[in-house]
């Protein structure tokens, strides 16, 4: 399990005798505890500049995407919380939790308290298909299912029926092959994971038999990684399998394919691979299968999801820039569940400009356009997408820029 669910540090809250070196030191707030929060704290604290850090936290427990959003079969990438706890254990650094920053207090009144203001919020706001049926029961964004088989406090109360024999799930992006292969897991997979338990148990009772993953686009501009589908392949009673005919590319995608390098092409020659059964069919108890050229244009179902539209999808435009456009040819598959997994977006924050086009806070290199001492890190600062490294890289740069103000003031 994660750590960082100890007792919340705070400096003020233990009555630190405020002596003069220590009211002299800089003092920095730093709102969103998730990874980009953090991995820019442990860049401030490295900088040895004996800079006073709190953070601020909307849960009661930190890591935000680490702990909720990353896949919980993935606990090498979730061991970066250890990380994390040497930060909060170190006594420059406060952690306050249940503070709704925006509301109250206000970024305003942040900025009037601290030397710097760091928004590290992330990007929580499940993109739209715009679709009819598409909140029908059955129908559910990743952030949602996701949040609920990670313990997410918004999500635990959610009731998802796992008693069907289907499930489409909408997307070809990192967090639409996490939900597939947490669908596919056998209860002894899902025993070894850091799933919240009452999602392993629902998991674990699963009748889901197929999982259909939707792309718009086709095998070449899907974003899996090497690792997740060789993930597939080597699962105890789920197969991959894609229909040689759906991995037919076209002229542009075959130059695009020709392109490609070291993950790309490890990608893009794994997925070729699923067109060869991994195992006999009787053996593979759940499919995992593969379809591209397709989007959903309506959600059917009289009071629950009972099946999904797709088109047809053709590519257009140049190699490097291809976008999905629908053809007239249509297809119905049933199903019984719909996961939608199509990107997240951030959400404008009271008092904080904000790019209504890009869903970002603006900033130049992590300083928020036009108000100086406020900085911006993570995904509300460059959109929802990355590795955590993209994370670290980031929060990295811009600890660099507060520490390079703060000299100068
Ligand atoms: P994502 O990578 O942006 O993928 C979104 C997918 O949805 C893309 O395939 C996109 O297709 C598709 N899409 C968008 N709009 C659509 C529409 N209207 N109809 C049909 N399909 C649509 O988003 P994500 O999977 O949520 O991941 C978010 C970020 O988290 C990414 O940077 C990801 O790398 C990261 N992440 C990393 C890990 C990991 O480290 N293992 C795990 C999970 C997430 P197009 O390509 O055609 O736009």
């Amino acid at each position: 399990m994660l750590g960082g669910g100890g007792p919340v540090v705070s400096a003020d809250s233990v009555g630190r005798k405020a002596d003069l070196s220590e009211s002299r030191k800089k003092r920095v707030a730093i709102v969103g505890a998730g990874p980009s929060g953090m991995f820019c704290a442990a860049a401030l604290l490295r900088s040895g500049k004996g800079v006073r850090i709190d953070i601020l936290e909307r849960l009661a427990l930190p890591y935000g995407l680490v702990r909720y959003g990353v896949a919980p079969d993935h606990l090498e990438i979730r061991r970066v919380t250890r990380q994390f706890d040497r930060v909060l254990a170190d006594g420059a650094v406060s952690l306050r939790t249940g503070v709704q920053v925006g509301e109250s207090p206000s970024v305003e009144k942040l900025r009037r308290e601290y030397d710097a203001v760091v928004l590290a919020m992330g990007a929580d706001r499940h993109r739209r298909l715009g679709i009819s049926g598409e909140d029908l029961p059955g129908s559910y964004d990743a952030g949602a299912f996701v949040g609920w088989y990670n313990g997410h406090p918004d999500f635990a109360d959610r009731r998802f029926d796992l008693g069907v024999d289907t499930a489409v799930v909408i997307g070809n992006g990192n967090v639409a092959i996490d939900m597939a292969r947490i669908l596919g897991r056998s209860p002894r997979e899902l025993a070894g994971t850091d799933l919240a338990p009452a999602a392993r148990e629902l998991l674990a009772a699963s009748r889901i038999r197929r999982v259909i993953v939707v792309g718009r686009r086709g095998p070449v501009q899907a974003s899996f990684t090497p690792v997740e589908l060789r993930e597939l392949t080597e699962m105890e009673r789920a197969m991959p399998v894609c229909d040689a005919s759906e991995l037919a590319l076209d002229e542009a995608s075959r130059r695009e394919a020709e392109a490609l390098t070291g993950q790309g092409r490890a990608a893009l020659d794994r997925l070729i691979s699923y067109a060869v059964p991994v195992r006999a069919e009787a053996e593979a108890e759940v499919r995992i299968e593969f379809r591209f050229l397709c989007s959903p244009i309506e959600i059917v179902g009289r009071g629950k999801v009972e099946s999904v539209r797709l088109c047809r999808n053709r590519l257009v435009g140049e190699p490097g820039d291809l976008r999905a456009e629908p053809t007239a040819e249509t297809e119905t598959i049933l199903c019984g569940l719909v996961l939608r997994s199509i990107g997240y977006q951030a959400d404008p924050m009271t008092g904080v400009p904000f790019d209504e086009v890009r869903c970002v806070i603006p900033n130049g290199e992590g300083r928020v356009d036009g108000q100086p001492g406020l900085y911006v890190t993570g995904w509300s600062a460059y959109g929802a997408r990355g590795l955590i490294g993209t994370a670290k890289k980031h929060a990295t740069a811009v600890a660099g820029a507060v520490l390079t103000d703060m000299q100068a003031t």
